[in-house]
């Protein structure tokens, strides 16, 4: 994992949105300047950076972050995250947040459209508990997300499918983009009542939730080595996409608002409710 930033040393750190960085008691920003990377890990969806001289840096990319890691030349290093704003994009972009400088002349950017991204600086010592105390709802990656759970949660609301998967009390870290990704990769339409799915539909949604959050994980918290396998840069394959061909049938994706939210389909592979309801 993130082989370029291990060994390295923080020589430089621009925070141009105040709110995505917070320090433990007694610290502060300049405390990561002389800083060594001495390993990266993860622990859920965060990133640990264990730093030189016992501190840490705890990092969520939360729904839309990216990093990108430039060499002196220019040259993409190593990425992960979000695909927001896609891969290759140049750097610095107007949202690029957080600025690392290194020893070896490299630059981390951290980039974040929606500014939900947040590193927390502290003490070693810290992290275990800071961690467990971020914890929220049902986490679809574990065993206890299960389809019969998620028939259980769909069949008490008739409102939109893509409004309950994105609800925190049905279950945590479904944010717009993967919603509309779980519901074009599960054929379902997001304007479906959750409560007239059928049990294989429920099945089909409970994979496809799965297969798109493990992918977000992978992505948001390891560190991709440019080119390497895990890396896809056609993600996402539905959202954002209005006005280009369905990756699986080539109909052109739209764009509707559902519950407030920005929500992209494909109008053949996703069959429209018989009844369309209003959200
Ligand atoms: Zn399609």
């Amino acid at each position: 994992m993130s082989p370029g930033l291990v060994g390295r040393s923080i020589v430089g750190v621009e925070l141009h949105k105040p709110k995505l960085f917070s320090a433990a008691a007694g610290l502060n920003l300049d405390d990561l300047i002389g800083r060594c990377i001495e390993r990266i890990w993860r622990r859920g969806k965060f990133t640990i950076w264990q730093l030189s001289g016992g501190l840490t840096l705890v990092v969520h990319l939360k729904l839309a972050g990216q990093m990108v890691h430039l060499d002196n030349g220019g040259h993409e290093l190593g990425h992960g995250g979000h695909p927001v704003p896609m891969w290759g994009t140049p750097m610095p972009h107007k949202s690029s947040h957080v600025v690392f400088c290194l020893d070896d002349g490299s630059v981390l950017y951290l980039t974040d459209i929606r500014q939900f991204a947040r590193l927390h600086l502290m003490p070693q010592t810290e992290v275990e508990a800071f961690i467990k105390q971020q914890r929220i709802g049902v986490e679809p990656l574990t065993r206890k997300f299960t389809s019969a759970q998620l028939a259980e949660k769909l069949r008490r609301r008739s409102i939109p499918l893509k409004t309950t998967i994105m609800d925190q009390s049905v279950m945590g870290g479904v944010g717009n983009i993967y919603a509309d990704e779980s519901l074009w990769r599960a054929r379902l339409h997001p304007r479906r009542p959750a409560n007239s799915l059928t049990t294989q539909e429920v099945t089909r949604l409970h994979r496809a939730i799965r297969a798109v959050l493990d992918y977000a994980v992978r992505e948001g918290a390891t560190f991709v080595p440019h080119g390497k396998a895990i890396s896809d840069r056609d993600f996402p394959y539905c959202h954002g996409r209005a006005g280009s061909p369905c990756p699986r049938c080539g109909t052109i994706i739209q764009k509707e608002w559902v519950g407030g939210r920005g929500t992209h389909f494909c109008p053949k592979c996703q069959k429209p409710p018989v009844a369309v309801a209003v959200a």
